[in-house]
């Protein structure tokens, strides 16, 4: 999309605030869509694929992992963009980086961190941990370290999914805090949320650890989408009813957050990335009625699919496994590769410890508890 076409609202690249190390613009990609292509050369978005979304290797190796999760996003994402007119590289980018910070193990794992980080006065956040990864540990180029970023990449990583506060993050005060990020980084969340309440859907059906009639009692939007579905296609497979009946889902939320955005975009008078940045709240969002039904579909997971019996257990050998590994390192941080064991011995330990872990992907980890703990890890049935 040119620039011409972009609304008025859209953040338009001309305008970024730049690189922390200047570059030459290169003759044909604009700095987002080199930003977006950064992104995809880096190591740590290649460690997504080896990262669990929700079902580990064990239930079958077709389900979701963190990078295909990621580019689920960034199509939605680059719908979205498209349909407000808005910067659909800069959203793209953005929802292309938006996991690069996650540990092993998910959310479980990241908890875990952020635990043994308390016991030193410390957080873990992968939000915060995405912007060191493309701030510092990301060594690809000669010029500068990092993936030198333009400022409203590394903005969106720190704000797409809430607001930090300065006096609590003053390492983050020059991410004007204070303001609302641009629409392409608040739609983030809010496209991720589309992403994983339907695809974990997905997957649980084919895991079998969904109960289809449970699935039609408790959630209303399902089961008026799953009977319109049946409605037509009476004789068709379950399956290809159920997907049909996520893919209307999914459709449906994506147009209320395009349409209802619209409408608080029009209603608001904003006319400027910067009237943007200066409103009091969000513009992005669903209607409260489909935000509800979104509520639903995330209660059900909660309650029947993230709770199932075999994906607890899986989650709690793999968090005790990162723990044991996190104090084993504690103890020994020479064992850790000599990059680590160097700087452990410079910085506080747990802050390297914890970078070192953040870091593995799943396999990586179990492998290393195996390697120094001779602790199993979980075994695929
Ligand atoms: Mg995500």
């Amino acid at each position: 999309m040119t620039a011409m076409e972009l609304a008025s609202y859209a953040m338009d690249v001309r305008r970024t605030r730049g690189r922390r190390y200047p570059e030459a613009q290169h003759p044909y990609r604009n700095d987002y869509a080199r930003d977006r292509d950064r992104v995809i050369h880096s190591r740590a978005f290649r460690r997504l694929e080896a990262k669990t979304q929700v079902f580990t290797m064990r239930f079958s190796d077709h389900f979701r992992n963190r990078l295909t999760h990621t580019l689920e996003v960034a199509q939605i994402a680059r719908t979205v963009a498209g349909a407000l007119r808005i910067n659909t590289d800069l959203a793209e980018a953005l929802a292309l980086v938006h996991d690069i910070g996650h540990p092993p193990f998910g959310h479980a794992g990241e908890r875990r961190l952020d635990a043994r980080m308390r016991e030193h006065g410390e957080h873990f956040d992968h939000n915060l941990h995405a912007l060191r990864i493309v701030e510092q540990f990301e060594q690809r180029y000669l010029d500068f370290p990092g993936l030198n970023l333009t400022f409203e990449v590394r903005e969106g990583i720190v704000k797409h999914s809430r607001d930090y506060v300065a006096a609590e993050f003053p390492a983050l005060s020059e991410y004007l805090l204070g303001e609302r990020p641009p629409l392409e980084a608040q739609i983030i969340d809010l496209v991720d949320e589309v992403a994983y309440n339907t695809a974990d859907l997905d997957d649980a059906f084919e895991a079998r650890v969904l109960d289809f009639d449970q699935l039609r009692t408790e959630v209303p939007v399902f089961a008026a989408a799953y009977d319109g579905v049946d409605r037509r296609h009476s004789e068709g497979l379950r399956k290809l009813k159920f997907n049909e009946a996520l893919k209307r889902i999914l459709d449906r939320l994506v147009t209320d957050l395009i349409e209802n955005t619209r409408r608080q975009v029009e209603a608001s008078g904003v006319e400027t990335v910067e009237d943007v940045r200066r409103q009091e709240k969000r513009l992005v969002g669903f209607t409260s009625d489909v935000a509800g039904e979104c509520a639903s579909l995330k209660r059900f997971l909660m309650s029947r699919v993230y709770s199932d019996p075999a994906i607890v257990e899986d989650r709690e050998r793999s968090v005790a496994a990162l723990d044991d590994l996190f104090s084993f390192f504690q103890d020994h941080p020479e064992r850790m590769p000599k990059h680590y064991a160097d700087l452990a011995q410079r910085e506080p330990r747990h802050r390297i410890v914890c970078d070192y872990i953040a870091g593995m992907t799943d396999h990586f980890l179990l492998r290393q508890c195996r390697e120094f703990l001779d602790a199993s890890p979980p075994k695929p049935r």
